[in-house]
């Protein structure tokens, strides 16, 4: 009896301390929960601040700044120097964007949702105000210039069709300065190039999504615009219809010959479309070039992550006395082909350099109109971590292999000795995935033979396709 009383005391204390820890709890996680709204306050005010401060610095910059009377000296058809947009909330969606397109280029800027494309097109197109920088077009300071002054001719994922006009007077619409017979010549023209002769009296709610935007594309073909801007033209169609619309696009392009800057989130659309490709992330460009060297030779983790699908594989590698060890234990040689690799891509970047210095240099003073020092620092930095890695220092890096770029051999050893996990047949090739430590890695090889979960075997990478990021910037070591 005594036993039992004891224990069922020793139950009623623990239950009232459970009921007192409680509120005590209950208070505690107020004052936490407190503290922690105070502390995200204050991060909040410091954020704006910063924005603020880093609004104001742009804003003050333009005071100082008059670009109309010192037109650049070059043959370019537009020139973006040192663009930024700071929104009325203190948003900077576009970062000291600097880009010439020549005559006749197809630039197509890419990057995710919000990096600041569109802001960047409409800046372009005059449908937003530039906070800082200059703008100019065919040899005119654009920056003041009124959109319908700035011969540009502007293409939106919506259409943008007036309902209750037939196409025919869609695409004649605005052309009023033109007489009757030029107006019918040239919608006949960019009817057929369309292929939207014999829709030229319906109504736009009678055609479908991709009859609506060749319209719209129609729209601008009849103005003669020298410059087209498209934002995002094909996001609303559907996957076989935009295949369809990009080479259309392509080959109007090549009919045409004028000036394009497309809009795209899509990396595909990006690769296939663009004789140059411009990748930007919050606002700021990462990378320049052509379809073939963004791919071949991403800037950084981001560019090589977005651009390309599947996504290059990236392995976090730990390196030591010349050898380059991945998280399974198995290892690479920083061997002679790989110091070949290291060679080319610093030459690379030296020539580019080279060639930025003789592009722009300003003739009458001679003076070297970008920040020389900072980009020669650049490549010094580069020249460092990549002799950093020659001479055998010990450190960790990204090591990223595009899955195209390796070779998969039933039975045999390789760089990377695994089981394929799961494999899938795409017609003429297999997408092979591998558990590497708990990552997914994906190898795509031919179909020539049949390949099975469970096939173990060793994959092998391709030397010169071999890609070193540095694991704090996630910068490309070559
Ligand atoms: P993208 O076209 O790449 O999706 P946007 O240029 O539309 O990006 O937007 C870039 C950034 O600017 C985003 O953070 C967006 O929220 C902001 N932004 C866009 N338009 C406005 C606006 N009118 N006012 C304030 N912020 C804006």
């Amino acid at each position: 009896m005594e036993e039992e009383k004891k224990e069922i005391k020793v139950e009623e204390t623990s239950s009232n301390e459970e009921t007192f820890d409680y509120k005590a709890y209950k208070k505690r996680k107020k004052a936490e929960e407190a503290a922690l709204l105070a502390e995200q306050w204050k991060k909040e005010k410091e954020e704006r601040a910063r924005l603020n401060r880093e609004a104001r610095l742009v804003i003050e910059h333009e005071k100082f700044h008059s670009g109309d009377d010192k037109f650049p000296d070059t043959d370019d058809f537009v020139i973006a120097s040192h663009l930024n947009k700071v929104y009325s909330n203190k948003i900077r969606a576009v970062k000291d964007f600097s880009l010439n397109i020549k005559k006749g280029e197809f630039v197509v800027l890419v990057g995710p949702s919000g990096c600041g494309k569109s802001t960047t097109l409409r800046m372009i197109a005059g449908l937003e105000d530039i906070t800082s920088g200059d703008l100019y077009i065919d040899g005119n300071y654009a920056n003041k210039l009124d959109p319908k002054d700035r011969g540009v001719s502007m293409v939106f994922q919506s259409y943008a069709l007036y309902p209750h006009l037939s196409v025919y007077e869609n695409m004649a619409f605005g052309l009023g300065g033109l007489g009757k017979e030029e107006v019918k010549a040239r919608i006949k023209e960019a009817a057929e190039m369309l292929q939207i002769t014999e829709y030229l009296d319906r109504k736009p709610t009678q055609l479908s999504g991709g009859q609506c935007q060749r319209v719209a594309l129609g729209r601008a073909v009849v103005r003669h615009a020298k410059l087209f801007l498209l934002d995002e033209p094909l996001s609303n169609l559907d996957a076989k219809l935009r295949v369809q619309m990009r080479s259309e696009l392509v080959k109007l392009h090549e009919d045409l010959q004028n000036t394009m800057i497309y809009v795209t989130h899509d990396q595909t659309e990006a690769m296939t479309m663009a004789t140059r490709i411009v990748v930007l992330k919050d606002g700021v460009i990462q990378q320049i070039g052509s379809p073939k060297e963004v791919y071949d030779h991403p800037s950084n983790l981001f560019v090589a992550t977005f651009m390309g699908s599947p996504t290059m594989n990236v392995i976090k590698c730990h390196y030591k006395d010349g050898l380059i060890t991945m998280p399974n234990g198995d290892f690479i040689q920083f061997d002679d082909e790989l110091k070949a690799k290291f060679k080319k891509a610093y030459n690379r970047v030296e020539k580019s350099l080279m060639e930025r210095r003789e592009r722009d240099i300003d003739r009458e003073s001679g003076d070297v109109l970008f920040d020389f020092d900072a980009d020669l620092d650049k490549v010094e930095r580069f020249i460092r971590n990549a002799s950093n890695f020659v001479i055998d220092n010990e450190g960790d890096i990204y090591l990223g292999i595009r899955p195209e770029d390796v070779t998969f051999d039933v039975g045999e050893h390789g760089d990377l000795n695994m089981k394929v996990e799961v494999s899938e047949l795409l017609g003429a090739e297999y997408s092979l995935h591998y558990d590497l430590a708990g990552q997914d890695f994906v190898a795509r090889v031919p179909a020539k033979q049949m390949y099975k979960a469970g096939d173990a075997g060793g994959i092998t990478f391709k030397r010169d396709q071999i890609h070193i990021f540095d694991v704090e910037s996630g910068n490309l070591v070559f």
